[in-house]
């Protein structure tokens, strides 16, 4: 018997209202997506949220959606 009563903000939702790391604004829809930022060390990977245009234009698939 497990209680969920917790409310966690964006955490597995699908979609959602947020700040879009690639156009620098928040949007509504953003998924979160992992990207690995070049150029500031190895092994560094972010993950951030972006918006649907956005994930068009790069190319960006949601964690969610990832084998
Ligand atoms: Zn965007």
């Amino acid at each position: 018997m497990s209680e969920n009563t917790q409310t966690a903000p964006l955490a597995n939702t699908p979609t959602g209202y947020g700040w879009c790391a690639w156009h620098q604004g928040n949007a509504r829809g953003v998924r979160l997506v992992a990207v690995a930022e070049q150029g500031s060390g190895p092994g560094t990977a972010g993950r951030h949220f972006a918006c649907r245009p956005c994930r068009e234009a790069y190319d960006l698939v949601p964690l969610a959606d990832r084998p």
